[in-house]
C-alpha cells in the first residue's frame, strides 16, 4: 500500500469499555486507512493511522462528532509525520499497560441494550435466557474492573474463558461483541442457582423462573446482581413486608421497588417525560416518583411517604426474573444488615442473610466493586442526586471547576462518599453510607485506594476532613495523612456543601443557603440552617436560624418531641411548655407524663444540652408537633413525612409571621404560631404547608437582602433539606422574582453525599 502520511493519536476521556476501538476499526477499515488501535493502562486509547492525509482527517472529524453513544473524548493529541509503511492493514493491538502521565475515565455499568434483550428473549437465539448477555455497548464495567487497561484479563471475567463460538464474535471486526470484553454464553460464562435458607442448593429447572415463583408465593430472596445483592420480594403483601421489615430492623425506611417496564409503574407511579428518559437511561437509577392517589401496590412500601423509589431492571438477571414475575413492582433493597455495607461476596450472602430471606439466588461471577444503586429525583425543575453511585461512579464530576491536584477528601459522617482529584478533575467514589462502623468506614479507605490505583494517582499532597473532632473520617484522614505524608485540611461542613455548588457552576461567590440536619459550627453550636456569603475558599455567616437547645444531643435526633420542648424553652415558662407537651406531644413519652418532667429538668439544669441551628431539626419538631412522627427509625424520616403531609395541604392557608432579630430566624415564635392554628382547627396538611413555605421564603429573604446589600448576583442552596421540592421551589421564586440567579446543584449530591467534593473544592483553594 502506499501511503503518504501517519498520525499517532491519544485519545482521553471514556473510551475503553464502551466500543471505541471497534468504532475506530470499521471506520478506518471503511476509509482505506491502515495501522492500530490499543487499550492504554490510563484507560485512553493509543492510534496510529497511514494512509491519505485527507482521509485522516476524516476519521478525525468523524471520531469527534459521531464515535459510539457511551463514548466521551476530553481531549485528543494528534502528532502528524511521514508515513513509515509499517501497517498493511488496520488492526486491534493487544494493550499496553504504560499510561502516558493524564489520565482517561474508567467506565461505570451500563445497563443491557435492547439487542442483548431481543437475544435473551428469542428461543432461538443461543443466548436465550441467559442472564449475564451482554456486548461492546452493554453490561458491567466498573463493577468488575481490577485493573486497567479494560481488557477481559483485568476483570472478573478471566475466571471465565472464552468458548469457541464467543471467541470467533470476539475476534471478528464485524459483530457486535468484538472486542467485547465482558461478553459471554451460557457454555462459558458465569452461572445462577437457587440455594434454600440453609445455602443447600435446590434443583429448580430454571432458577431464574424458580425465583419469580418464590417472590410470588410470597418468599424473601437474595439477589446477587452486578454490583451487589438485593433483597427481593412482592410488594401486594403486607404480610410479607411486615416480616421483611421485622428481618431488616427497618420498620418504616422506605424501600425501592424494581418494574420491568414503564407501562407496569404507570400502574402506581406518576412518570412524567423527564422522569421516563431518567429511568430508562443507561445509568438505570432510582427515580422518587409520586405515588398515583389509588396505590395498588401495599402501603408498607414506603409508609407515610407520598413517594416511592422506583427503577427498571438493568441487566439480563433482572429482565429474566420480572418479565415472569406477577406482581407490578418487586421490592429490590440493598441486601445489608444497618450501618453495613451491602453483601457482595457468596459466602458472606449465606452468613449474613442466613434466616433473614427464605431463598438465595446467586452467582459464579465476582463483585469486584460494589456499587450501589443510584438515587434521583426532581427538585426545582430539575434532577438532583441523592445518592451518586452504580451507572455514574467513577465517571468524574461536570464542574466548571478546575480541581487542585493530590487531593483525597473523605466527606462527613452520613451518606459518606470519597473524593480524589487528578487533572483539574473530582473522581467521587460510589455510595459508601453511615461510617460509624468500621466495616464501612474500611469500605471507604478501600474505595479511595481503587480511585488512586485506578486512575494512577501518584501522589496524594492533601488529605481533607471534617471539622468534628469525633468523625471516623477525621480519624481516618489522619491515618492517610500519615500513611502519604500528606498535609490534613479540615472543612466546615455547610461551606463545603455551598463550596461545592459554587465550583459546579465556575462561580468564586455566592450567597449561599445551607440546610440539614447538622454539621459541626465553628462556635461550638450544632449548624444546619445558615446562610453563609461564599468566597473561594473563604466562608462568612451571614444569617440562617437562631440557635436553640437541644436536650440530650444525639437523642433529640431520634425523639423529635425533645426538639418541640428545646425550642419553645427560652419563650415559655416552664407550666406553658408542659401544657403544650401534654396536649400534643403526648405520643412522644413512651413512658408518659413523668418523661416530661425529666426532660424539663434536663433544659433547666443545661446538662448534655447543646445549642443548633438546624432546620432538619425544626421540620422535625414540626412534624412531631402536628402528630406525624414522634420517633425517627431512619435519617429524615420526621421531615420526609412532613414534606408528604404539607404536599396535600395549601400554604397560602397557613401565613405564620416569622420574626427576626436582625438575620436571624426566631424559631420559637413559628412553633407557637403553629401551636395556635392547631387549636383553631386549621388543616394539619395546611399548616405543614405554611411552615416549610414560611421558613423557606424567611431564610431566601435574608440571603437576598444579604446579596443585594454586597452586590452579589446568585444565591443557590444546598445541603439535605433542599431535596424537598416544596422548601427548594419556595427559595427559588422568592430570589428569581427579585432578579437574581438561583442554583442548586444537578451534579453533586445536594446532601452529605456531597461533602467530599465540597471539601476538595476548598482544599483546592487553600493549596492553589
Ligand atoms: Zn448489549
Ligand atoms: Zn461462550
Amino acid at each position: 500500500m502506499r501511503t503518504e502520511a501517519r498520525a499517532e493519536i491519544f485519545v482521553r476521556g471514556l473510551v475503553q469499555g464502551v466500543g471505541f476501538r471497534p468504532f475506530c476499526h470499521r471506520l478506518a477499515s471503511k476509509l482505506g486507512l491502515a495501522g492500530t488501535v490499543r487499550n492504554l493502562g490510563d484507560a485512553g486509547v493509543h492510534l496510529i493511522l497511514e494512509g491519505e492525509k485527507g482521509k485522516i482527517e476524516e476519521f478525525l472529524e468523524t471520531m469527534f462528532h459521531d464515535h459510539p453513544p457511551l463514548a466521551k473524548i476530553l481531549e485528543v493529541e494528534v502528532r502528524l509525520s511521514k508515513a513509515r509503511g509499517e501497517f498493511k492493514e488496520f488492526i486491534v493491538s493487544k494493550s499496553e499497560p504504560s499510561s502516558f502521565g493524564k489520565i482517561s475515565l474508567v467506565p461505570p455499568d451500563i445497563a443491557i441494550c435492547e439487542k442483548c434483550l431481543s437475544e435473551i428473549e428469542n428461543p432461538s437465539d443461543r443466548r436465550y435466557r441467559y442472564p449475564f448477555t451482554t456486548c461492546v455497548d452493554c453490561g458491567p464495567r466498573f463493577t468488575i474492573i481490577e485493573s486497567l487497561p479494560y481488557d477481559r484479563e483485568g476483570t472478573s471475567m478471566k475466571d471465565f474463558p472464552l468458548c469457541s463460538d464467543c471467541s470467533l464474535e470476539y475476534h471478528n471486526p464485524e459483530d457486535r461483541r468484538y472486542r467485547a470484553e465482558s461478553t459471554c454464553c451460557p457454555k462459558c460464562g458465569p452461572k445462577v442457582f437457587l440455594l434454600n435458607s440453609d445455602g443447600r442448593p435446590i434443583s429448580a429447572g430454571d432458577p431464574l423462573l424458580e425465583t419469580a415463583k418464590l417472590l410470588d408465593e410470597g418468599f424473601i430472596v437474595a439477589i446477587k446482581g452486578i454490583g451487589g445483592t438485593h433483597v427481593a420480594a412482592k410488594t401486594t403483601d403486607d404480610d410479607v413486608l411486615i416480616r421483611l421489615r421485622k428481618n431488616f430492623c427497618r420498620p418504616q425506611q422506605p424501600f425501592a421497588v424494581m418494574s420491568l417496564n414503564l407501562e407496569r409503574i404507570r400502574t402506581f407511579a406518576e412518570v412524567d417525560q423527564k422522569a421516563e428518559s431518567l429511568l430508562a437511561s443507561v445509568q438505570r437509577p432510582i427515580v422518587l416518583l409520586k405515588k398515583k392517589r389509588d396505590f395498588p401496590l401495599s402501603d408498607l412500601v414506603s409508609p407515610g411517604l407520598d413517594t416511592i423509589g422506583v427503577m427498571l431492571p438493568y441487566s439480563g438477571i433482572h429482565h429474566l426474573i420480572l418479565s415472569e414475575g406477577k406482581d407490578p413492582a418487586y421490592i429490590m433493597t440493598s441486601a445489608n444488615l444497618p450501618g453495613l455495607p451491602m453483601v457482595i461476596d457468596n459466602s458472606e450472602a449465606l452468613s449474613a442473610l442466613r434466616g433473614l430471606v427464605d431463598y438465595f439466588l446467586l452467582h459464579d461471577r465476582r463483585i469486584v466493586n460494589r456499587c450501589d444503586d443510584s438515587v434521583v429525583r426532581f427538585t426545582a425543575d430539575g434532577h438532583v442526586f441523592i445518592r451518586r453511585s452504580r451507572g455514574y461512579a467513577p465517571l468524574p464530576l461536570e464542574m466548571k471547576f478546575r480541581f487542585g491536584k493530590g487531593i483525597a477528601a473523605l466527606g462527613g459522617d452520613l451518606c459518606v462518599t470519597g473524593a480524589v482529584t487528578k487533572d483539574g478533575k473530582c473522581f467521587l467514589t460510589q455510595h459508601i453510607g453511615d461510617v460509624s462502623k468500621f466495616e464501612t468506614l474500611l469500605y471507604l479507605r478501600a474505595a479511595i485506594h481503587r480511585l488512586i490505583d485506578l486512575l494512577k494517582i501518584e501522589k496524594i499532597d492533601v488529605v481533607v476532613c471534617d471539622m468534628h473532632p469525633a468523625y471516623s473520617t477525621t480519624g481516618e484522614a489522619k491515618r492517610l495523612a500519615d500513611e502519604t505524608g500528606a498535609e490534613i485540611v479540615q472543612v466546615q461542613h455547610h461551606h463545603a456543601h455551598l463550596a461545592g455548588l459554587a465550583a459546579e457552576y465556575g462561580l468564586d461567590e455566592l450567597l449561599g443557603i445551607a440546610a440539614d440536619g447538622a454539621g459541626y459550627g465553628l462556635d461550638g453550636t450544632i449548624w444546619g440552617g445558615e446562610v453563609l456569603l461564599i468566597q473561594k475558599e473563604r466562608f462568612e455567616k451571614v444569617g440562617g436560624l437562631k440557635a436553640c437547645s437541644m436536650p440530650g444531643g444525639d437523642l433529640a435526633t431520634i425523639y423529635p418531641v425533645r426538639m418541640v420542648a428545646g425550642i419553645l424553652w427560652d419563650a415559655l415558662s416552664k407550666e406553658e411548655l408542659r401544657e403544650i407537651l401534654v396536649e400534643f406531644c403526648l405520643q412522644g413519652f413512651p413512658r408518659g407524663e413523668k418523661e416530661i418532667e425529666v426532660l424539663l429538668a434536663q433544659l433547666n439544669r443545661k446538662v448534655n444540652v447543646p445549642l443548633t441551628s438546624s432546620l432538619g431539626r425544626l421540620l422535625d419538631a414540626s412534624s412531631c408537633l402536628l402528630g406525624i412522627c414522634s420517633a425517627r427509625t431512619y435519617e429524615g424520616e420526621p421531615a420526609m413525612k412532613l414534606e408528604a403531609l404539607a404536599s396535600a395541604g395549601d400554604p397560602s392557608r397557613f401565613r405564620p409571621e416569622i420574626e427576626r432579630s436582625g438575620n436571624f430566624i426566631d424559631q420559637a415564635s413559628l412553633l407557637l404560631q403553629v401551636v395556635e392554628a392547631l387549636r383553631a382547627g386549621v388543616k394539619k396538611s395546611d399548616i405543614a404547608a405554611g411552615v416549610q413555605a414560611s421558613v423557606a421564603r424567611a431564610l431566601a429573604e435574608i440571603a437576598v437582602e444579604k446579596a443585594e446589600e454586597l452586590g452579589i448576583k446568585t444565591v443557590g442552596v444546598s445541603g439535605g433539606v433542599f431535596y424537598n421540592d416544596a422548601i427548594a421551589r419556595t427559595v427559588k421564586e422568592v430570589v428569581e422574582r427579585r432578579g437574581l440567579r438561583f442554583l442548586i446543584s444537578r451534579q453533586i449530591p445536594l446532601g452529605d453525599g456531597g461533602i467530599s467534593a465540597g471539601q476538595a473544592v476548598v482544599a483546592s483553594f487553600l493549596t492553589s
